[in-house]
């Protein structure tokens, strides 16, 4: 079988790639499987002097690898970059920080000795999306290899020249062979790889179905996952906010990756004391992106990675406006080539309307006005998801205590949501479970063991 890697930016096909076949994956099994004892047995220091190469290796190879990233999947040119750029942050962080964190811990209890001694689970298998197609993959398999487990990458299928050169980038810096390897198989070798033997463990980094999905395989094999998946993440205005500030973030939030990004903000909750001033500026700002080649510096907004992913942000947004919600700016693709999407505005938005219940994963801003911070609160907590959330406000203790309230895996106050190699990083409810980044996700896939001498 092959897969088409197709330029966002003109729907031609740039590349057909071959599928790995069931037996060629097997393979890339035996190797992991064979290396892994040995890999496990390396110190921590010389794991970790691997990372730090890892990360030498991406800020080399930036301009090449952010190039890369546009082409398949259309992110604008200077994003892309940022993402290698923090790529290669996570390795240093690691680099620096996992023999501390993995370090044996002591827990007093009255033995002569009791510790925690971490220990690797053997091969991770990471199932990966294409919206930050190397930050998902460095993300998942750089602390799982530092803490000595062997990684194989299912990446999506759009961004098999992101996949190839991660494979390359890891060879290149000095690991063993077989210690990350890039699998391009389709959706049913990955069945069969979640039910091998030589697999340990699990984590995707996708939508809500394919975790499902993903989940119940593994479950059935009584295998450890991590799942990182949708968002709608609340983005609330209070009426003491910055208003310039909040517009400006705003607009960040909601228009990163070309609204491609499970942590931006979608529904924008605003106090109805500035519902409108924020609005209008919010829709000023929002009709001066413009739209264009995302290899161009000065492009603002590229176009949706998929042709389908577009078709379906549509038709949510026609069904909210069927439903009775109000066209602020966009709501409708760019005609001609391309997988463009006008920049656009939502309010009114109400319950029973797909924007209210689902994942806006595009260039769509949905605006819903409240009464006060308890039915912000609300509001913001009526989703299925439970990813990050973002609040504004100038009294510091109020969002704090909101902050708190939020059914999320993160809250940040005046500042966009983000993720940070020193912060844990996940989702509550629909979102997934599970912790990346921080010494938390670098302890996902150990096995933590107790050491007891009486
Ligand atoms: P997707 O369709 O779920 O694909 C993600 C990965 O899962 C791809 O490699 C895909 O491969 C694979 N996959 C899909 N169904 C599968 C199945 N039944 N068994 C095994 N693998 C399967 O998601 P996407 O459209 O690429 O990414 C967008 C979604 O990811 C959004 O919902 C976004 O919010 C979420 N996301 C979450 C985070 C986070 O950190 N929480 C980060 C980024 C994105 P195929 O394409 O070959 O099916």
């Amino acid at each position: 079988m092959t897969i088409q890697s197709i330029s966002p930016v003109t729907g031609q096909v740039m590349e057909s790639v071959e599928t790995m076949s069931h037996a060629q994956a097997d393979v890339a099994l035996a190797r992991a499987d064979e290396i892994g004892p040995a890999w496990a047995k390396k110190t921590i220091d010389q794991r970790t002097a691997l990372l730090a190469r890892l990360g030498d290796g991406l800020r080399a190879g930036k301009e090449t690898f952010a190039a890369l990233i546009t082409r398949e999947m259309g992110k604008c040119i200077g994003e892309a970059r940022a993402e290698i750029e923090k790529c290669a942050w996570l390795c240093d962080y690691y680099a620096d920080t996992a023999a501390g964190f993995l370090a044996d811990e002591t827990i007093p209890t009255g033995a002569q000795r009791s510790y925690i001694h971490y220990q690797p689970l053997g091969c991770v298998l990471g199932i990966m999306p294409w919206n930050f197609p190397f930050w998902q993959v460095i993300r998942f398999a750089s602390p799982a290899v530092t803490a000595g487990n062997t990684a194989l990458l299912k990446h999506a299928p759009n961004v098999p020249n992101c996949a190839r050169a991660l494979e390359k980038l890891f060879l290149d810096a000095g690991y063993p062979v077989g210690v990350f390897q890039n699998l391009p198989v389709d959706v049913d070798a990955v069945s069969k790889l979640i039910e091998d033997d030589r697999v340990h463990a699990v984590t995707l980094t996708g939508s809500e179905r394919a975790g499902s999905a993903v989940a119940r395989q593994a479950g059935a094999a009584l295998k450890k996952t991590v799942l990182e998946l949708g968002g709608s993440d609340p983005f609330i205005v209070l009426d003491d906010a910055d208003l310039d500030a909040a517009v400006k973030a705003a607009v960040n939030a909601r228009f990163q990756a070309n609204g491609q990004s499970c942590i931006a903000g979608k529904r924008f909750i605003l106090d109805q004391r500035v519902a409108e001033r924020f609005t209008e500026r919010f829709k000023a700002a929002v009709e001066s992106l413009e739209l264009g080649d995302p290899m161009d510096p000065a492009t603002r907004l590229g176009p949706m990675a998929r042709k389908d992913l577009r078709d379906e942000l549509h038709a949510q947004v026609e069904d909210a406006l069927d439903k009775g919600a109000r066209k602020v700016t966009g709501c409708e693709p760019v005609d001609g080539p391309g997988w463009f999407y006008r920049p656009s505005i939502l309010a009114d938005i109400r319950p029973g309307m797909r924007a209210w219940e689902e994942e806006l994963f595009g260039p769509v801003a949905s605006l819903i006005t409240v009464a006060n911070d308890d039915e912000a609160l609300e509001v913001a907590n009526a989703s299925p998801y439970g990813l990050g959330g973002s609040l504004w406000t100038r009294d510091l203790q109020r969002g704090e205590r909101l902050a708190r309230q939020l059914e999320s895996g993160g809250a940040y106050i005046n500042t966009i949501t983000k993720s940070d190699p020193r912060t844990p990083f996940g989702g509550i409810k629909r979102s997934g479970y599970g912790r990346e980044l921080s010494y938390l996700g670098l302890r996902e896939f150990v096995n933590i063991k107790t050491i007891w001498l009486a």
